[in-house]
């Protein structure tokens, strides 16, 4: 096994754990260090992290080892390390969404993937990291300050979910869970070389997720493997009866689908090139790897054909009308008197709850936040209703069924997962659009409810950053997804030596005290 065991892949530490080789509080150190040694903060480091529980995770870790001991796992992942997103309720840890009007608050209680991981005995190591609400790509609309991709730190690690695709790329923890809702687990996915998955709409519950929007939103694995993110996707999913869109119908398994995908044969397996979404608009090199790994499907017996998705180029204005109506109803309860921060307007005696609500929510909330409550509160208004919000759900339905008729032809659809490889922290910052087209491959698979898994497929550029890959499937098929990706990542480890995240040199620099001490096992 390898010396460090940051840089063991969930199923192998899983594998560790079962023989006796390696104990749950071992690895949780090692982590724990390695998040020590390289995650920095706000001003410089990796900054994946909001929160670290060394405390709790631990004594998890210890309980899981005890089970262990005893002959008892609570699951086939009890005793492997976790980080959740800052947007998922975790009861005694702080939950702040990335925003100042979260500041101090604790949930009473978790969200049902967080408990559901308590329960299989998996030690959460802490929150990380994320755009305000989620709103974002680059996670620079933290109110904590941005995430750097482990690549180079000068570069954003996408958005709004970088703090866990850069914990899972810069070896700070083996597993992480993400949420999507247009593309912050796939998109943040493609820039860091890490794998991504935001399953069917309603394969995973919502409850205790805080919501952006509701009808778009979906928690999902953040991991280094496809195999992971199967692992943690079975575990997570399934049935809630706290959540009403929670699908009540069994998946298929998932984690047997990438096994079989891994073995290498594709054949009769029929893959659709969107070609409304790739060519014009998607830099060369990310372009270049797309075509690359669809002819390594093609060696593994695909039929790879060209498939127009009409609509799909009205996905990005749909998704910023329905997205911001939906936020904006959301984020009304922040108002001063539930939750986190209070403010008093100044220079007010006795000031009445709307001056409190209106002062709180000036300083809590940053600008893309109130830009998004802007948009969406303009388009619900009387008048304009069905002109904005009312059209923008037509054309989802539009998009919905060039989905539906595309997967008469195939059984996947493929495009680049983002346009371009991880660019500069403040490049896009004070360009809304600019920003938003990141997410222009992404967000269909959000407005029809299917599943999404992002790849990695190469170095892309001169400055040698990874790009991803992305497959998409028919709601309720997310097992078809593993299995060509489980397929093309054994392909493209052949071709580049290995994973891809083995060449950030960001990270060869930053060797932390787990790499030098690293047979801690
Ligand atoms: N980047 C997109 C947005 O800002 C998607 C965010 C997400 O998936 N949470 O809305």
């Amino acid at each position: 096994m390898s010396a460090d065991l940051t840089r063991r892949t969930a199923a192998d530490l899983a594998a560790d754990l079962a023989a006796g080789t390696t104990t749950s509080v071992a690895l949780t150190q090692a982590h724990l260090d390695r998040i020590a040694a390289v995650d920095g903060g706000p001003d410089a480091g990796v900054h994946a992290f909001l929160h670290v529980d060394a405390e709790g995770a631990l004594a998890a870790a210890a309980a899981s080892d005890e089970r262990r001991a005893a002959g008892s796992p609570a699951s086939a992942l009890d005793g492997v390390p976790i980080a959740v997103k800052d947007v998922l309720a975790t009861r005694g840890l702080p939950t702040t969404c990335g925003s100042r009007i979260l500041e101090g608050w604790v949930p009473p209680y978790d969200a049902t993937v967080v408990a559901r991981l308590r329960a299989a005995g998996l030690p959460i190591l802490g929150k990380t990291n994320m755009d305000e609400f989620a709103m974002g790509s680059s996670t620079e609309h933290s109110a904590y300050g941005p995430t750097r991709n482990p690549w180079d730190l000068e570069r954003i690690p996408g958005g709004s979910g970088g703090g866990s695709a850069a914990a899972l790329a810069a070896f700070e923890a083996p597993l992480a869970l993400g949420t999507d809702t247009g593309g912050s687990i796939r998109q943040p996915g493609a820039v860091t070389g890490t794998v991504g998955v935001k399953p069917t709409y309603g394969g995973v519950s919502r409850y205790g997720l805080v919501a952006m929007a509701n009808s778009l939103d979906q928690v999902g694995p953040v991991t280094r493997t496809v195999l992971d993110s199967a692992l943690l996707h079975e575990l997570v999913g399934g049935h809630d009866p706290l959540d009403s869109t929670s699908v009540d119908q069994p998946l298929p398994s998932l984690v047997d689908a990438a096994r079989r995908g891994a073995e290498g044969d594709l054949s009769g397996v029929r893959v659709g090139v969107i070609s409304e979404l790739s060519g014009e608009g998607y830099q060369a090199g990310v372009q270049a790897r797309f075509e690359e790994s669809l002819e390594l499907l093609v060696k593994a017996g695909a039929e790879v054909v060209e498939v127009s998705c009409p609509t799909f180029v009205h996905a990005l204005a749909t998704y910023y009308l329905i997205m911001p109506c939906e936020a904006s109803s959301n984020l009304a309860k922040f108002d001063a008197m539930r939750y986190g921060l209070r403010v008093l307007p100044e220079g007010v005696d006795s000031p009445s709850a709307e001056q409190v609500m209106r002062a709180t929510r000036d300083a809590g909330f940053g600008d893309e936040v109130k830009r998004r409550i802007i948009l969406g509160t303009y388009a619900l208004s009387s008048g304009y209703y069905d002109a904005y919000y009312g059209t923008a759900q037509r054309v989802r339905t539009l998009i919905a069924r060039d989905f539906a008729a595309a997967f008469e032809k195939v059984d996947v659809l493929v495009s680049p997962t983002a346009p371009t490889t991880a660019f500069k922290l403040g490049e896009k910052l004070d360009d809304p659009l600019a920003m938003y087209l990141n997410d222009l491959a992404t967000i269909p698979a959000n407005l029809a409810g299917v599943p999404g898994m992002s790849l990695p497929s190469g170095l892309a550029d001169e400055d040698g950053l990874p790009a991803g890959f992305q497959i998409l499937a028919p709601a309720l098929a997310d097992d078809r997804m593993y299995r060509v990706g489980a397929a093309l990542e054994a392909a493209l480890h052949e071709r580049w030596g290995g994973p891809l995240l083995d060449r950030a040199p960001a990270l060869a620099a930053q060797a932390g005290p787990t790499d030098a001490n690293g047979a801690s096992a």
